[in-house]
């Protein structure tokens, strides 16, 4: 398992990649996507994926991603406004197929001060469990 100062770590790095490259670089979600590395895919069609996060943060945890590599929040564009959509109408279905009936955090964590570490846009879906505010 992780602990949060090497996830910041590898957020750092992967900022500092994304800076160097401009064209954003495969993640290993792109291999997720490809089927080239397993994934416990709990949800997918033509433009996106759902699969169980390998570090859960409750007893639910996984990701909603698009197929097509946006690597962060914060370089959308108009054209993605359909897509994102999409991606939260993903999330909340799979939440419901999931049972998570009472509630549930999202989270999309988008560069280094927001603790990012793999650039390739994801929305978390956590729950079954009670949540806190403020988040960490
Ligand atoms: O938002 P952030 O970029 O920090 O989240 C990345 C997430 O991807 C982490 O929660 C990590 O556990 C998850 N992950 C995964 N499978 C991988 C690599 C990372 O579920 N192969």
């Amino acid at each position: 398992s992780t602990d949060s100062s090497d996830e910041v770590t590898k957020s750092r790095l992967a900022a500092e990649a994304q800076k160097k490259y401009g064209n954003p670089p495969p993640t290993i979600f792109s291999k997720i996507i490809n089927k080239t590395i397993p994934a416990d895919i709990i949800y997918e069609d033509e433009k996106s994926l759902a699969f169980r996060d390998v570090n859960p943060q409750g007893p639910v945890h996984f990701l909603v991603i698009p197929k097509t590599l946006i690597p962060r929040i914060s370089l959308v564009a108009d054209d993605d406004t359909e897509l994102l959509g999409h991606l939260l109408v993903v999330a909340s279905k799979v939440a419901k197929k999931e049972g998570l009936t009472k509630g549930y955090r999202l989270v999309i964590n988008d560069g280094p001060l927001g603790a990012q570490s793999v650039y390739h846009l994801h929305i978390h879906v956590i729950g079954g469990r009670q949540m806190g505010w403020p988040p960490g």
